[in-house]
């Protein structure tokens, strides 16, 4: 390799070239004094830098000399049959559960998981009774079913941890299981909802190859525990499965699984989360406003997207799983509730741009009404605002909407904008039907907002409700060995227990737990 190398290129040198790969042979060739004949390049990491009227791609290059061999990326995983090996018992196949099973496979352990809901196809037509029939199958929805909440999503990549390697081998596993090389390079890798099933497809059908056993339709009822020990668990058709080892998955919507471990007085702590609404911009006045231009983007350049942050009297406002070029999903679980949240596909190329913006909220100080739900406060909480959402938007999947001005001014719309939302929008004075907690910091949040964007406070978008399910409203604690505080052989895992924000970081707990589970054996 001759070096490693920054690039900076000007998204009108990329015009004037043409691709991509030619401007960037071209910048090399003058850097180094070469010919373009003289070497390859391999693109390590790229950006777009969007802060000024020019935008700039940034890119990170190695850079060969010709005949060299480029360093290949290679995904080794080592898989092995497991077939007859000691089982770990897996609960939910999420992102947490998924790479849960996958590890088990690397250490030796034969996973076998439930799944309440179904295999990705079929979960495809529950989606379609929701969106069509506002029928919500309280084990098939966005949130349940095979790949969790993450599979008919925006899969966005990105977190926060600072575990760059983990990251990494994440990464590297779902390019292994078809995922395009692009995420390992893009600074904001994001997959696709249309992508994302067979994606989960694939893990599945690694994990039956090397003996792991998958079965959906098969919610767990109740844990039977002896001497603060899980011993077994009960499956919905009441057959009893004894365990020795359960890595429990079953994310942030499990609420039955909340009330069951409540009811049998197994500690839970109550969690602070956030709550809000979904906005929704045409993606164009997102475009014009971070990519400073007017009217259609420029075609070399992602629908843009965008993260707001604010203090509001003591509490943050934020925006929260930004989805550009997409569509706002109805993700409620059980009937009688309304939730939304976003997803976009691979090519974000519908024309609208949804973010939840969601108020961060204290369980501590903030609910003081909920205090008798003792650990379940949060929970009982989050579930009045789904109840408010389903009246307020007509008593169906129908959501509560007002245009965004309307809201922050404080009156209804006599009519609302065009939406990506299926089941429809109904007008409803959201400023004064949510509580003051959250509907006040969102109306000072929006002005700010307008202030920091300027064109995003604007008539043209709707606000819909409610956005609820950020994160758990309840941690399942855990000791430093990841298991349960108080029962032995239970590991909590990812976004249910409260250790997860997102795909990534429930998958690379689900890791952490299969590793923890493992080494108790
Ligand atoms: P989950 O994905 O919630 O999986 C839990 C699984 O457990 C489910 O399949 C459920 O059916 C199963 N289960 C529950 N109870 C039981 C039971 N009793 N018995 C058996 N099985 C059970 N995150 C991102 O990082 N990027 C994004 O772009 C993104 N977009 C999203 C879009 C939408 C519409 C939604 C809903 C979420 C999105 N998220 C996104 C969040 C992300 O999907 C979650 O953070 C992640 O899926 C959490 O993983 P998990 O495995 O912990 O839980």
């Amino acid at each position: 390799m001759v070096r490693n190398m920054q690039l900076r290129v000007s998204l009108k040198e990329v015009e004037e070239v043409k691709e991509e790969k030619g401007v960037l042979q071209l910048k090399i060739a003058h850097r180094l004094g070469l010919s373009v004949t003289e070497f390859n390049f391999k693109i390590l990491r790229k950006s777009i830098d969007a802060r000024k009227p020019t935008i700039y791609f940034n890119y990170k290059l190695a850079v060969y000399k010709k005949g060299e061999a480029l360093d290949k990326t290679e995904y080794k995983f080592d898989y092995r049959d497991v077939s007859k090996a000691k089982p770990i018992h897996i609960i939910g196949f999420g992102p947490a559960g998924m790479w849960a099973a996958l590890r088990c496979l690397e250490l030796g352990y034969k996973p076998i998981v439930f799944e309440r809901g179904k295999n990705v196809q079929d979960r495809r037509r529950d989606l379609k009774a929701i969106n069509q029939d506002h029928v919500v199958g309280e084990d098939s929805n966005y949130c349940f079913g095979e790949g969790g909440a993450g599979t008919y999503s925006d899969g966005k990549l990105y977190t926060r941890s600072l575990k760059r390697g983990d990251v990494r081998r994440i990464f590297e596993s779902l390019v292994h299981h078809g995922a395009k090389e692009d995420i390992l390079i893009d600074a904001h890798p994001h997959i696709g909802t249309n992508k994302l099933p067979k994606i989960v497809q694939n893990m599945r059908e690694t994990i039956l190859k090397y003996g792991g056993e998958v079965h959906f339709n098969t919610r767990v009822t109740d844990f039977i525990i002896k001497n603060n020990r899980i011993v077994s668990v009960i499956l919905q058709n009441q057959n009893e499965v004894p365990v020795t080892r359960v890595v429990l998955a079953t994310g942030h919507s499990a609420r039955d699984i909340f009330e069951l471990l409540h009811k049998k007085k197994i500690t839970l702590e109550a969690k602070s989360f956030a709550m809000g609404v979904r906005v929704e911009h045409p993606q164009e006045i997102i475009d014009n406003i971070q990519y400073h231009c007017s009217g259609q983007r420029n075609e070399l350049l992602p629908a843009a997207s965008y993260s707001l942050v604010e203090q509001v009297k003591g509490r943050g406002v934020y925006s929260f799983c930004m989805c550009p070029g997409g569509f706002i999903v109805p993700a409620a679980t059980a009937p009688g509730e309304v939730v939304v949240n976003g997803m976009s596909p691979s090519k974000r190329n519908n024309q609208f741009a949804n973010s939840g913006i969601v108020v961060e909220i204290n369980v501590n100080q903030d609910i003081p009404k909920y205090e008798r739900f003792e650990a379940l406060k949060g929970l009982e909480y989050q579930k009045d605002l789904e109840r408010l959402a389903f009246t307020s938007g007509g008593r169906s999947q129908t959501a509560p909407a007002q245009r965004l001005t309307d809201f922050v001014e404080g009156r209804i719309s006599n009519d609302l904008n065009p939406t990506s939302y299926q089941p429809g929008l109904k007008s409803a004075p959201l400023h004064s039907l949510l509580p003051k907690l959250i509907g006040s910091r969102l109306r000072a949040g929006f002005k700010v907002f307008g202030k920091k964007m300027h064109g995003y406070y604007t008539a043209e978008a709707n606000i819909v409700g409610v956005e609820s399910r950020t994160s758990s409203p309840v941690t399942i604690p855990r000791n430093k060995n990841l298991e349960h505080i108080e029962i032995r052989g239970l590991f909590p895992c990812g976004e249910g227990g409260g250790y997860a924000g997102g795909i990534v970081s429930a998958a690379m707990d689900g890791e952490r737990c299969a590793e923890a589970a493992a080494a108790g054996i």
